[in-house]
């Protein structure tokens, strides 16, 4: 599909990595902000983990630690996802507040 193949383009051109450039060290980390309304907080927290997840294939988006808050209160932020290590070094994929024992997603073949 043609956007999903612009995705990385874009990205590459944003990093500076592009004409043979490379990078020396870790880029810098940043968290954008997107406001966003829901009944309560259990739907925010479904909605905002729906957006991790979209956005979780483009290589500098780090959806595992994603978080949520109140628009009015963003000191206090919750975690969307459990990530924790598991075996191999893979990650549990589930909601941070799951009840089943943690899981891991094995990539598309
Ligand atoms: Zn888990």
């Amino acid at each position: 599909m043609a956007r999903a193949d612009a995705a990385p383009a874009v990205s590459a051109d944003i990093l500076g990595v592009r004409g043979g450039g490379s990078l020396m060290k870790e880029p810098d980390r940043y968290v954008v902000h997107v406001p966003f309304t829901a009944p309560d907080l259990t739907r925010a927290r479904q909605f905002a983990r729906m957006v991790a997840r979209s956005t979780a294939r483009l290589p500098e988006v780090d959806a595992a630690e994603a978080t949520v808050s109140a628009e009015d209160n963003q000191v206090v932020q919750s975690r969307l996802f459990c990530d924790r290590l598991l075996d191999k070094g893979r990650r549990c994929v589930l909601r941070a507040d799951h009840e089943v024992p943690c899981a891991i997603v094995e990539p598309a073949r």
